[in-house]
């Protein structure tokens, strides 16, 4: 039996496991490395988050991302400069070559309890039995779709989360519902990917980022409106470097924070791209049909008057719900035994829910510690927290000697993550 198994390899598992490895935690873990990341964010896209805040920790911060621009000779700022998601992308995959080599590229099909544990189920029918699971699953399960529209065929509506390549949409009509980042993203890259693309959004108006003037700060503003890894603001100072403190606010202050915090907005560099696109802004979408071929949109605006839009494809770009029943991996029994509120677990201060050595971290926890954890730069909270946790937890025997902090980046275009040897309990 396995100490502690992660499943989810990206940047929430992947901190975690460096923070494991360093610290001799003997564990394994699961997932497709950065999988968010490489395969369900459109093509082109840039990072909102700025680089200092787009890292994936190791404890000693041996290997950021700032490193691994500079490794690479790509161009790197603190901020001012947006990330690129393939810059993000190879980032992660070549943190995981290197700070968590023992990622085994394989899905958790089964979850459960069993005397003393979990059992794992992985594809393929290898069986793995955990005294603790941590699961860092991200968005993968959540997507959310209106239910107005939830009866449309697969051919004519797809989640924002199936796309990354564009170039099939090229000379096709395109729906994009939705106001936040990724619906904005969304439109201005089908717009260069050649698409006929048109914006529906309840939102009366779009927000967008501010980017860098070049300005100095002044010192007032300096204190009054401080940096911080979630963007300039006292709050969401407060947000980005005080998640434990978030933790122990009142529930209902806690859940609507998170709920009004960093609402939809779009980053400063796609602005132009997507006001140049047909913006249908004010509506919401009453229902849906198909007609000769195409959908009908039946639209509403807050005065009640009614549009129809026809297109060729929808595609909703209407965010992320965690819900525990969607983690279908998860046994019946096991999902019910998981106390939540909102459809998310709810967590003690070192991310265990209501059954003991079950944790959750990244977005499923940011009910519990704030919007942090809907972004990269909580995971350095997480890791140091369950790290922290579980150390105290194991007998001092069973700790490993800890691995080295960085693999020489001279091995690391040599390996796959699966031909890694692994370091097993
Ligand atoms: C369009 C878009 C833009 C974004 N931009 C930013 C940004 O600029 N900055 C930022 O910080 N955040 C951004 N985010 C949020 C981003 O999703 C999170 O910051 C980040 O992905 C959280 O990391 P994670 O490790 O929790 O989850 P994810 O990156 O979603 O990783 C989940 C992992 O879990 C694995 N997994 C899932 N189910 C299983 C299973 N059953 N068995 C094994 N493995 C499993 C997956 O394979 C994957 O490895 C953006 C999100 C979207 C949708």
């Amino acid at each position: 039996m396995v100490n502690i198994a992660i499943v989810g390899a990206g940047p929430y598992g992947l901190s975690l496991a460096a923070h494991f490895r360093r610290c001799g935690i003997p564990f394994r873990i699961f997932g497709r490395p950065m999988d968010s990341w490489v395969a369900h964010m459109p093509k082109g896209m840039m990072l909102k988050s700025d680089g200092f805040a787009s890292d994936i920790y190791d404890p000693n911060r041996d290997f950021t991302l700032k490193h691994f621009c500079a490794e690479r000779g790509i161009e790197y700022a603190d901020s001012g400069i947006p990330v690129r998601l393939d810059t993000f992308a190879d980032y992660g995959l070549a943190f995981g070559r290197r700070m968590v080599p023992e990622l085994e590229d394989r899905m958790v099909v089964g979850l459960d309890r069993m005397p003393g544990g979990f059992r794992l189920r992985l594809d393929y029918g290898e069986t793995v039995s955990a005294r603790q699971v941590v699961l860092a699953v991200g968005i993968t399960h959540f997507k959310y779709v209106p239910p107005q529209l939830a009866q449309l065929p697969e051919e004519f509506l797809s989640h924002s989360y199936e796309h990354h390549e564009l170039g099939s949409f090229k000379g096709h009509s395109v729906v994009v519902l939705g106001g936040g980042a990724s619906a904005l993203d969304l439109t201005g890259l089908l717009r260069d990917a050649g698409a006929d693309v048109q914006l529906v959004a309840r939102r009366p108006s779009l927000q967008f980022h501010s980017g860098p003037n070049g300005a100095k700060r002044s010192l007032w503003k300096q204190i009054r409106h401080p940096k911080s890894g979630l963007g300039p603001g006292l709050r969401s100072r407060f947000f980005a470097n005080g998640p434990g403190a978030f933790h122990y606010l009142p529930e209902q202050l806690r859940l609507h924070l998170v709920r009004t915090t960093l609402g939809p907005s779009g980053g400063w560099f796609i602005k132009d791209k997507v006001m140049r696109a047909p913006l249908l802004l004010g509506y919401s979408t009453q229902g849906a049909a198909i007609k000769n071929g195409r959908v009908r949109l039946n639209l509403q605006a807050a005065d009640g008057t009614q549009r129809e839009v026809l297109t060729e494809h929808v595609i909703a770009a209407t965010g992320y719900r965690v819900d525990m029943e969607r983690l279908r991996f998860l046994s019946a029994d096991l999902r019910s035994k998981v106390r939540t509120v909102n459809g998310a677990p709810v967590l003690s201060s070192a991310f265990e829910s209501s059954v003991p050595g079950l944790y959750f971290i990244g977005v499923a926890a940011a009910n519990s510690f704030g919007p942090v954890m809907r972004f990269a730069f909580g995971a350095g909270f997480a890791a140091r927290t369950l790290t922290r946790t579980i150390l105290k937890s194991l007998p001092a025997d069973s700790i490993n000697i800890p691995g080295p902090s960085v693999i020489p980046s001279t091995t690391e275009h040599s390996r796959s993550l699966g031909e890694e040897p692994a370091l097993r309990s």
